[in-house]
Protein backbone atom coordinates (compact mmCIF):
# COMPACT_ATOMS: atom_id res chain seq x y z
CA UNK A 1 0.00 0.00 0.00
CA UNK A 2 1.05 3.47 -0.57
CA UNK A 3 2.46 5.70 2.18
CA UNK A 4 -0.52 8.16 1.78
CA UNK A 5 -3.21 5.52 1.43
CA UNK A 6 -2.75 4.76 5.36
CA UNK A 7 -6.39 4.33 6.70
CA UNK A 8 -6.77 6.91 9.32
CA UNK A 9 -9.51 4.95 12.03
CA UNK A 10 -12.85 6.59 12.98
CA UNK A 11 -12.20 9.51 11.38
CA UNK A 12 -12.45 12.15 8.21
CA UNK A 13 -9.22 12.56 8.63
CA UNK A 14 -8.70 10.50 5.28
CA UNK A 15 -9.00 14.55 3.70
CA UNK A 16 -5.66 15.34 5.39
CA UNK A 17 -3.76 16.61 2.30
CA UNK A 18 -0.54 15.11 2.67
CA UNK A 19 1.70 18.21 1.61
CA UNK A 20 4.98 16.59 1.10
CA UNK A 21 4.34 14.01 -1.38
CA UNK A 22 5.34 10.30 -1.31
CA UNK A 23 8.07 10.37 0.65
CA UNK A 24 8.05 7.36 3.65
CA UNK A 25 9.22 9.87 6.13
CA UNK A 26 6.86 12.55 5.69
CA UNK A 27 3.68 10.38 4.98
CA UNK A 28 4.90 8.84 8.23
CA UNK A 29 4.97 12.28 9.73
CA UNK A 30 1.53 13.59 8.84
CA UNK A 31 -0.03 10.27 9.65
CA UNK A 32 1.37 11.09 13.07
CA UNK A 33 0.08 14.61 13.47
CA UNK A 34 -3.07 13.22 12.39
CA UNK A 35 -2.80 10.61 15.04
CA UNK A 36 -1.77 13.18 17.81
CA UNK A 37 -4.74 15.40 16.99
CA UNK A 38 -7.63 12.25 16.98
CA UNK A 39 -5.40 11.27 20.32
CA UNK A 40 -5.78 15.08 21.90
CA UNK A 41 -8.69 16.89 20.42
CA UNK A 42 -11.11 14.28 18.50
CA UNK A 43 -13.54 17.78 19.03
CA UNK A 44 -11.37 18.81 16.19
CA UNK A 45 -12.60 15.91 13.86
CA UNK A 46 -15.21 14.90 15.22
CA UNK A 47 -17.82 16.57 12.39
CA UNK A 48 -16.07 19.29 11.93
CA UNK A 49 -13.84 19.58 8.32
CA UNK A 50 -10.11 18.84 9.83
CA UNK A 51 -7.99 21.63 9.98
CA UNK A 52 -4.44 20.38 10.05
CA UNK A 53 -2.60 22.86 12.42
CA UNK A 54 0.54 24.22 10.60
CA UNK A 55 3.47 22.25 10.50
CA UNK A 56 7.15 22.61 11.09
CA UNK A 57 8.01 24.05 7.75
CA UNK A 58 11.62 25.54 7.40
CA UNK A 59 10.81 27.89 5.34
CA UNK A 60 8.61 30.42 7.50
CA UNK A 61 12.25 30.93 9.44
CA UNK A 62 13.01 34.32 10.81
CA UNK A 63 16.54 34.88 11.26
CA UNK A 64 17.73 37.85 13.65
CA UNK A 65 21.57 37.85 13.39
CA UNK A 66 23.99 38.20 16.84
CA UNK A 67 25.30 41.72 17.16
CA UNK A 68 28.42 40.43 19.56
CA UNK A 69 29.26 37.56 18.06
CA UNK A 70 31.83 35.60 19.86
CA UNK A 71 35.66 35.40 19.28
CA UNK A 72 36.17 31.80 18.23
CA UNK A 73 38.26 29.31 20.89
CA UNK A 74 40.75 27.20 18.89
CA UNK A 75 40.32 23.65 19.78
CA UNK A 76 43.13 22.85 21.90
CA UNK A 77 41.54 25.72 24.20
CA UNK A 78 40.75 24.13 27.57
CA UNK A 79 36.88 25.79 27.29
CA UNK A 80 36.82 23.56 24.32
CA UNK A 81 36.66 20.03 26.45
CA UNK A 82 34.33 21.48 28.84
CA UNK A 83 31.98 21.41 26.13
CA UNK A 84 30.02 24.38 26.83
CA UNK A 85 31.37 26.85 24.18
CA UNK A 86 28.08 26.94 21.73
CA UNK A 87 28.50 29.10 18.48
CA UNK A 88 26.90 32.70 18.16
CA UNK A 89 23.22 31.78 16.70
CA UNK A 90 20.50 28.66 17.80
CA UNK A 91 17.39 27.69 16.22
CA UNK A 92 14.25 27.53 17.99
CA UNK A 93 10.62 27.10 17.18
CA UNK A 94 7.62 26.55 19.40
CA UNK A 95 4.70 23.88 19.34
CA UNK A 96 1.11 24.18 20.73
CA UNK A 97 -1.61 21.70 20.25
CA UNK A 98 -4.36 24.16 19.25
CA UNK A 99 -1.64 26.31 16.78
CA UNK A 100 0.76 23.87 15.32
CA UNK A 101 3.94 24.76 14.76
CA UNK A 102 5.29 28.63 14.68
CA UNK A 103 7.96 29.99 12.38
CA UNK A 104 11.34 28.66 13.20
CA UNK A 105 14.06 31.40 14.13
CA UNK A 106 17.23 31.35 14.67
CA UNK A 107 18.44 33.64 16.95
CA UNK A 108 21.85 34.52 18.89
CA UNK A 109 22.58 32.21 21.55
CA UNK A 110 21.15 32.48 25.09
CA UNK A 111 19.16 31.35 27.70
CA UNK A 112 15.30 29.75 27.29
CA UNK A 113 12.46 31.02 29.43
CA UNK A 114 10.49 28.19 31.39
CA UNK A 115 8.02 28.01 34.02
CA UNK A 116 9.04 26.38 36.72
CA UNK A 117 6.05 24.27 36.24
CA UNK A 118 7.51 23.44 32.62
CA UNK A 119 7.01 19.43 31.85
CA UNK A 120 10.30 18.80 30.56
CA UNK A 121 11.55 19.49 34.47
CA UNK A 122 9.39 16.88 36.26
CA UNK A 123 8.27 14.25 33.36
CA UNK A 124 11.89 14.18 31.43
CA UNK A 125 9.13 14.80 28.15
CA UNK A 126 12.43 15.38 26.31
CA UNK A 127 14.55 13.60 23.50
CA UNK A 128 17.58 14.91 21.60
CA UNK A 129 20.29 14.22 18.65
CA UNK A 130 23.63 14.63 18.23
CA UNK A 131 25.35 14.85 14.96
CA UNK A 132 28.31 16.84 13.86
CA UNK A 133 29.23 19.02 11.28
CA UNK A 134 32.62 18.43 9.48
CA UNK A 135 35.04 20.88 7.83
CA UNK A 136 36.06 18.93 4.82
CA UNK A 137 39.86 18.55 3.94
CA UNK A 138 38.47 20.18 -0.21
CA UNK A 139 37.05 23.17 1.93
CA UNK A 140 33.35 22.28 2.23
CA UNK A 141 31.08 21.83 5.10
CA UNK A 142 29.51 18.80 5.80
CA UNK A 143 26.73 16.25 7.78
CA UNK A 144 27.39 12.60 8.47
CA UNK A 145 24.15 10.97 6.88
CA UNK A 146 21.25 13.37 8.75
CA UNK A 147 18.64 12.13 7.34
CA UNK A 148 18.50 9.37 9.87
CA UNK A 149 19.25 11.63 13.03
CA UNK A 150 16.02 13.48 11.81
CA UNK A 151 14.43 10.50 11.40
CA UNK A 152 15.27 8.97 14.43
CA UNK A 153 14.45 12.49 16.32
CA UNK A 154 10.87 11.98 15.26
CA UNK A 155 10.89 8.08 16.59
CA UNK A 156 12.49 9.31 19.91
CA UNK A 157 9.68 12.34 20.35
CA UNK A 158 6.73 10.31 19.81
CA UNK A 159 8.14 7.65 22.93
CA UNK A 160 7.86 10.44 25.21
CA UNK A 161 4.42 12.18 23.88
CA UNK A 162 6.33 14.87 22.33
CA UNK A 163 5.02 16.63 18.90
CA UNK A 164 5.98 14.94 15.40
CA UNK A 165 7.34 17.07 12.55
CA UNK A 166 8.28 16.86 8.94
CA UNK A 167 12.10 15.51 9.76
CA UNK A 168 13.24 17.31 6.24
CA UNK A 169 12.22 20.11 7.95
CA UNK A 170 14.40 19.48 10.78
CA UNK A 171 17.20 18.61 8.67
CA UNK A 172 17.08 22.09 6.39
CA UNK A 173 16.94 24.10 9.77
CA UNK A 174 19.98 22.01 11.15
CA UNK A 175 21.90 22.53 7.74
CA UNK A 176 20.66 26.61 7.46
CA UNK A 177 22.08 26.84 11.10
CA UNK A 178 25.03 25.19 9.92
CA UNK A 179 25.26 27.83 6.93
CA UNK A 180 25.10 30.47 8.75
CA UNK A 181 27.60 29.63 12.09
CA UNK A 182 30.20 27.17 10.10
CA UNK A 183 31.90 29.58 7.96
CA UNK A 184 33.18 31.25 10.85
CA UNK A 185 33.51 28.95 13.44
CA UNK A 186 34.91 26.11 11.63
CA UNK A 187 37.56 28.07 9.15
CA UNK A 188 38.38 26.71 5.98
CA UNK A 189 42.18 27.02 6.87
CA UNK A 190 41.69 24.63 9.44
CA UNK A 191 40.07 21.14 7.62
CA UNK A 192 39.50 18.19 9.79
CA UNK A 193 37.81 19.74 12.20
CA UNK A 194 33.95 19.41 13.46
CA UNK A 195 31.02 20.93 15.77
CA UNK A 196 28.56 19.09 17.50
CA UNK A 197 24.90 19.96 16.77
CA UNK A 198 22.33 19.04 19.59
CA UNK A 199 18.52 18.89 17.79
CA UNK A 200 16.61 18.63 21.73
CA UNK A 201 12.66 18.86 21.93
CA UNK A 202 11.31 19.66 25.42
CA UNK A 203 7.73 20.22 26.56
CA UNK A 204 7.32 23.59 27.93
CA UNK A 205 3.74 22.85 28.75
CA UNK A 206 3.39 24.69 32.01
CA UNK A 207 0.68 22.38 33.56
CA UNK A 208 1.73 20.42 36.25
CA UNK A 209 -0.91 17.57 35.51
CA UNK A 210 0.69 14.68 34.47
CA UNK A 211 -0.66 14.14 30.85
CA UNK A 212 0.27 14.38 26.89
CA UNK A 213 2.20 18.23 26.72
CA UNK A 214 0.53 20.77 24.98
CA UNK A 215 3.33 23.35 24.29
CA UNK A 216 6.46 22.25 23.59
CA UNK A 217 9.79 24.25 22.35
CA UNK A 218 12.41 22.39 19.65
CA UNK A 219 15.93 23.77 19.82
CA UNK A 220 18.88 23.00 17.47
CA UNK A 221 22.25 24.69 19.34
CA UNK A 222 25.79 23.60 17.96
CA UNK A 223 29.04 23.31 20.35
CA UNK A 224 32.42 23.04 20.22
CA UNK A 225 33.60 19.53 21.50
CA UNK A 226 37.30 18.10 21.62
CA UNK A 227 38.06 15.05 19.80
CA UNK A 228 37.69 11.84 21.97
CA UNK A 229 38.98 9.01 19.86
CA UNK A 230 42.43 9.83 19.98
CA UNK A 231 43.20 8.31 23.32
CA UNK A 232 46.49 5.96 22.59
CA UNK A 233 45.70 3.82 25.74
CA UNK A 234 42.13 2.74 24.32
CA UNK A 235 39.08 2.84 26.24
CA UNK A 236 38.27 0.91 29.69
CA UNK A 237 34.59 -0.19 30.03
CA UNK A 238 33.56 -1.42 33.43
CA UNK A 239 30.68 -4.21 32.66
CA UNK A 240 27.65 -3.10 34.24
CA UNK A 241 26.71 -4.25 37.86
CA UNK A 242 23.06 -7.12 38.45
CA UNK A 243 21.44 -4.68 39.88
CA UNK A 244 21.76 -1.72 37.46
CA UNK A 245 20.34 -1.57 33.58
CA UNK A 246 20.12 0.50 31.53
CA UNK A 247 17.31 -0.33 28.85
CA UNK A 248 14.97 -3.44 29.29
CA UNK A 249 12.01 -5.21 27.22
CA UNK A 250 8.95 -3.20 26.66
CA UNK A 251 11.00 0.19 28.08
CA UNK A 252 12.69 3.04 25.86
CA UNK A 253 16.29 2.12 25.14
CA UNK A 254 15.83 2.58 21.48
CA UNK A 255 14.96 5.98 21.87
CA UNK A 256 17.62 9.54 22.18
CA UNK A 257 15.27 10.68 25.45
CA UNK A 258 17.27 12.67 28.54
CA UNK A 259 15.39 9.58 30.49
CA UNK A 260 17.55 7.23 29.71
CA UNK A 261 21.26 8.97 30.48
CA UNK A 262 20.36 10.70 34.03
CA UNK A 263 19.83 7.59 35.84
CA UNK A 264 23.42 6.48 34.21
CA UNK A 265 24.96 8.61 35.59
CA UNK A 266 26.01 6.74 38.60
CA UNK A 267 26.83 4.11 37.61
CA UNK A 268 28.87 6.30 35.12
CA UNK A 269 30.17 8.42 37.81
CA UNK A 270 31.68 4.94 39.52
CA UNK A 271 33.43 3.90 36.78
CA UNK A 272 35.22 7.08 36.45
CA UNK A 273 36.38 6.71 40.16
CA UNK A 274 37.98 3.52 39.71
CA UNK A 275 39.95 4.72 36.26
CA UNK A 276 37.37 3.25 33.79
CA UNK A 277 36.05 5.64 30.47
CA UNK A 278 32.49 3.99 30.25
CA UNK A 279 30.18 1.67 31.59
CA UNK A 280 29.67 -1.70 29.60
CA UNK A 281 25.95 -2.39 29.80
CA UNK A 282 25.11 -5.88 30.22
CA UNK A 283 21.19 -7.47 30.36
CA UNK A 284 19.70 -10.32 32.19
CA UNK A 285 21.01 -13.48 33.94
CA UNK A 286 23.23 -14.33 30.91
CA UNK A 287 24.90 -10.93 30.83
CA UNK A 288 24.06 -10.22 27.54
CA UNK A 289 26.42 -7.25 25.97
CA UNK A 290 24.79 -4.10 25.04
CA UNK A 291 26.14 -1.02 24.23
CA UNK A 292 29.10 1.23 26.11
CA UNK A 293 28.14 4.08 27.62
CA UNK A 294 26.26 6.30 25.07
CA UNK A 295 28.18 4.28 21.92
CA UNK A 296 27.02 0.90 20.27
CA UNK A 297 29.89 -1.85 20.95
CA UNK A 298 31.38 -4.20 18.56
CA UNK A 299 33.53 -7.04 19.44
CA UNK A 300 35.92 -8.41 16.65
CA UNK A 301 36.78 -12.23 17.46
CA UNK A 302 37.65 -15.57 15.81
CA UNK A 303 34.92 -17.92 16.12
CA UNK A 304 36.23 -21.88 17.35
CA UNK A 305 35.61 -23.25 13.50
CA UNK A 306 37.95 -20.08 12.56
CA UNK A 307 35.58 -17.59 11.07
CA UNK A 308 36.69 -14.16 11.89
CA UNK A 309 33.16 -12.35 12.75
CA UNK A 310 32.34 -8.76 13.72
CA UNK A 311 29.70 -8.58 15.98
CA UNK A 312 27.30 -6.31 17.37
CA UNK A 313 23.68 -6.42 19.70
CA UNK A 314 20.64 -6.56 17.34
CA UNK A 315 18.73 -3.96 17.44
CA UNK A 316 15.57 -6.64 17.49
CA UNK A 317 14.50 -6.22 21.10
CA UNK A 318 15.07 -2.55 21.34
CA UNK A 319 17.45 -2.15 23.75
CA UNK A 320 19.80 -0.38 22.13
CA UNK A 321 19.67 2.40 20.29
CA UNK A 322 20.00 2.38 16.11
CA UNK A 323 23.03 4.61 16.24
CA UNK A 324 24.15 5.90 12.97
CA UNK A 325 27.94 5.21 13.50
CA UNK A 326 26.35 1.58 14.06
CA UNK A 327 24.52 1.36 10.72
CA UNK A 328 27.37 2.64 8.85
CA UNK A 329 29.65 0.41 9.83
CA UNK A 330 27.76 -2.42 9.70
CA UNK A 331 26.99 -1.16 5.73
CA UNK A 332 30.69 -0.70 4.85
CA UNK A 333 31.66 -3.79 6.65
CA UNK A 334 28.86 -5.78 4.09
CA UNK A 335 29.70 -4.24 1.82
CA UNK A 336 33.60 -3.66 1.24
CA UNK A 337 34.97 -6.84 4.13
CA UNK A 338 32.97 -9.42 3.51
CA UNK A 339 34.02 -10.82 -0.48
CA UNK A 340 36.81 -12.86 -1.05
CA UNK A 341 39.11 -10.43 -2.40
CA UNK A 342 38.81 -7.88 0.69
CA UNK A 343 41.67 -6.40 2.54
CA UNK A 344 41.89 -4.58 5.77
CA UNK A 345 44.51 -1.40 5.43
CA UNK A 346 47.26 -3.53 7.54
CA UNK A 347 47.34 -5.36 4.59
CA UNK A 348 45.51 -8.47 5.68
CA UNK A 349 42.88 -10.57 4.15
CA UNK A 350 39.57 -9.82 5.58
CA UNK A 351 37.20 -11.99 4.78
CA UNK A 352 34.78 -11.27 7.55
CA UNK A 353 31.24 -12.35 8.64
CA UNK A 354 29.13 -9.39 10.08
CA UNK A 355 26.61 -10.60 12.93
CA UNK A 356 23.76 -8.69 14.57
CA UNK A 357 22.68 -11.45 17.37
CA UNK A 358 23.09 -11.69 21.22
CA UNK A 359 25.89 -12.49 22.58
CA UNK A 360 27.05 -12.73 26.76
CA UNK A 361 29.83 -11.50 27.83
CA UNK A 362 30.63 -15.12 28.77
CA UNK A 363 31.58 -15.66 25.41
CA UNK A 364 33.37 -12.41 25.40
CA UNK A 365 35.55 -14.22 28.23
CA UNK A 366 35.83 -17.04 26.85
CA UNK A 367 36.90 -15.77 23.25
CA UNK A 368 39.60 -13.49 25.07
CA UNK A 369 40.75 -16.89 27.21
CA UNK A 370 41.06 -18.91 24.11
CA UNK A 371 42.96 -16.00 22.41
CA UNK A 372 40.25 -15.49 19.82
CA UNK A 373 39.70 -11.96 20.73
CA UNK A 374 41.04 -9.83 18.43
CA UNK A 375 39.18 -6.27 18.72
CA UNK A 376 36.49 -4.61 20.97
CA UNK A 377 35.57 -0.69 19.77
CA UNK A 378 32.64 1.20 20.75
CA UNK A 379 31.25 3.84 18.31
CA UNK A 380 28.83 7.13 18.29
CA UNK A 381 28.91 10.32 17.22
CA UNK A 382 30.21 11.63 19.92
CA UNK A 383 33.23 9.22 20.61
CA UNK A 384 33.72 8.41 16.84
CA UNK A 385 35.19 4.82 16.48
CA UNK A 386 37.58 4.05 19.72
CA UNK A 387 39.34 1.26 20.51
CA UNK A 388 38.79 -0.51 23.95
CA UNK A 389 41.88 -1.98 25.54
CA UNK A 390 40.28 -3.61 28.86
CA UNK A 391 36.94 -4.70 29.98
CA UNK A 392 36.56 -5.64 33.50
CA UNK A 393 33.61 -8.25 34.21
CA UNK A 394 33.00 -9.34 37.84
CA UNK A 395 36.64 -8.64 39.04
CA UNK A 396 38.52 -9.93 36.10
CA UNK A 397 40.24 -8.18 33.69
CA UNK A 398 40.11 -9.05 29.90
CA UNK A 399 42.77 -7.25 27.53
CA UNK A 400 42.02 -6.51 24.29
CA UNK A 401 44.53 -6.21 21.53
CA UNK A 402 44.83 -3.05 19.21
CA UNK A 403 46.20 -4.32 15.91
CA UNK A 404 47.19 -1.23 13.66
CA UNK A 405 45.49 -1.59 10.27
CA UNK A 406 42.87 -3.94 11.91
CA UNK A 407 39.41 -4.19 11.27
CA UNK A 408 38.43 -1.06 13.43
CA UNK A 409 41.01 0.85 12.09
CA UNK A 410 40.38 0.16 8.11
CA UNK A 411 35.92 0.97 9.29
CA UNK A 412 37.05 4.68 10.90
CA UNK A 413 39.26 5.16 7.93
CA UNK A 414 36.31 4.69 5.65
CA UNK A 415 34.45 6.45 7.71
CA UNK A 416 36.48 9.52 8.10
CA UNK A 417 37.14 9.73 4.25
CA UNK A 418 33.84 10.08 3.89
CA UNK A 419 33.10 12.82 6.47
CA UNK A 420 35.82 14.82 5.69
CA UNK A 421 35.01 14.66 1.39
CA UNK A 422 37.85 12.67 0.89
CA UNK A 423 35.94 9.83 -0.43
CA UNK A 424 32.81 11.15 -2.34
CA UNK A 425 29.99 9.22 -1.29
CA UNK A 426 26.23 9.87 -0.56
CA UNK A 427 26.63 9.88 3.15
CA UNK A 428 28.05 13.25 3.16
CA UNK A 429 25.67 15.78 2.98
CA UNK A 430 27.07 18.98 1.92
CA UNK A 431 25.98 22.17 3.39
CA UNK A 432 26.15 25.41 1.46
CA UNK A 433 27.73 28.11 3.49
CA UNK A 434 26.31 31.63 3.24
CA UNK A 435 29.05 33.93 4.00
C1 LIG B 1 23.64 8.52 20.63
C2 LIG B 1 23.83 7.13 21.14
C3 LIG B 1 24.54 6.16 20.40
C4 LIG B 1 25.27 6.47 19.14
O1 LIG B 1 24.44 6.82 18.09
P1 LIG B 1 25.04 7.59 16.82
O2 LIG B 1 23.87 7.84 15.96
O3 LIG B 1 26.02 6.70 16.22
O4 LIG B 1 25.66 8.84 17.36
C5 LIG B 1 24.57 4.88 20.91
N1 LIG B 1 23.99 4.56 22.07
C6 LIG B 1 23.31 5.47 22.80
C7 LIG B 1 22.67 5.04 24.06
C8 LIG B 1 23.22 6.78 22.36
O5 LIG B 1 22.60 7.68 23.10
Amino acid sequence: MAPSAIPMEGSTASSVVLKNGNSNTSALTNAGVTSNILKNAPSVINGAPVVNPPELDASLLHFIPNPAPKCVPHPSEPCVAEQKTCTDHMMTCQWTLSNGWAAPEIKPYGPLSLMPTASVLHYATECFEGMKLYRGHDGRLRLFRPQLNCARMLMSSSRVALPTFNPAELLKLVAKLCAIDGPRWLPRDRPGHFLYIRPTMIASDSALGIRRPREALLFVVMTMFPAMDANPRGMRLLASRDDMVRAWPGGFGYAKVGANYGPSLVAQGEAQAQGFDQILWLLGQDCQVTEAGASNFFVVWRTRAGAVQLVTAPLTDRIILDGVTRRSILELARERLTGAGARLAGGECAPLEVVERKFGMGEVAEAAAEGRLLEAFVAGTAFFIAPVSLMRFRGTDLCVPMPEGGVMATLKGWMRGIMYGKERHEWGYVVDEEE
